[in-house]
């Protein structure tokens, strides 16, 4: 059976490469970001690799424009069984130079953008009798100098997501976080550029700690993501895999 996945912040990163793996995997697609024309890119390569699609323009932190997306694409592809939390910004800096600002929009994004979503679709799910959540947490919930924003919320989608686990379980929904280690994104291009370090030292330098040898390549998250969105993968929930290379960040 075809299902119909959301896959937010889907323009670029991680987000494009899981919404490209999942609608190769044969699910219909429904790329929401917060630039449509950047949503529109991933839409466009996954039709033309012949897949169904469309393009979302949301700010995952509103609720009603979280609301107008889900109600969108149960209209145009059917109703969203299928969720990937993925949408992400850093706001770094060390504590006693991070702003309100920093910290609220790293809330915003990560744990309201994660909560609204989910509870949108949750009904949809609930109806259907099967779901898939699937949130992007991040080896940094386990702390990391000058995210003090951005662990919090990395960490409080692991616990978001064991408590969803734990009340949706019943209906046939699952709840589970991948939480990456280095993965080369615009994300971690735009934190060697803050931090002053050519991208090709930033890149050995993390690389010299990863047991496998190599930095993290979008797809890597993507194939974790599909397993766990897998009609197959139904008794995992509330977990947390990291995609690290190894045990650790
Ligand atoms: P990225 O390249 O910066 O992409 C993030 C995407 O999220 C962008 O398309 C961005 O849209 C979108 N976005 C940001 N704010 C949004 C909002 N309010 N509403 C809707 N979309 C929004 O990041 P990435 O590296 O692929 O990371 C994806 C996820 O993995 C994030 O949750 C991140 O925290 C997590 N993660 C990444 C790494 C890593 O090493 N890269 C490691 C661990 C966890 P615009 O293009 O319009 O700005």
């Amino acid at each position: 059976m075809s299902r119909v996945a959301i896959v937010t912040g889907g323009g670029r990163g991680i987000g494009a490469a899981t919404a490209k793996k999942l609608a190769a995997d044969g699910m219909a697609v429904a790329v929401v970001d917060l630039d449509e024309s950047t949503a529109g890119e991933t839409a466009d390569a996954i039709k033309q690799a012949g897949g169904t699609v469309i393009a979302v323009g949301a700010d995952v932190s509103d609720a009603a424009q979280v609301a107008a997306a889900v109600e969108r694409v149960a209209a145009e592809l059917g109703a969203p069984t299928v969720l990937v939390n993925n949408a992400g910004v850093l706001r770094d800096n060390l504590l006693f130079k991070m702003s309100d600002d920093d910290w609220e929009t790293v809330m915003s994004v990560h744990l309201r953008g994660a909560f609204l979503f989910s509870r949108a679709v949750q009904k949809h799910m609930v109806d259907a009798g099967y779901g898939r959540i699937v949130s992007l947490s991040s080896t940094s919930a386990l702390g990391n100098r000058g995210q003090a924003n951005y662990a919090t919320a990395k960490a409080g989608l692991q616990g978001f997501t064991k408590t969803l686990a734990i009340e949706l379980g019943r209906f046939g929904i699952t709840a589970n976080a991948v939480a990456p280690g280095f993965i080369a994104t615009d994300m971690t291009q735009a934190t060697a550029k803050r931090v002053g370090v050519d991208w090709d030292d930033f890149v050995k330098n993390a690389v010299s700690q990863i047991p496998v040898g190599r930095a993290g390549a979008p797809e890597d998250v993507a194939n974790t993501v599909s397993f766990l969105v897998s009609e197959g993968a139904g008794f995992v929930s509330g977990q947390v895999i990291y995609v690290a290379g190894g045990p650790r960040a």
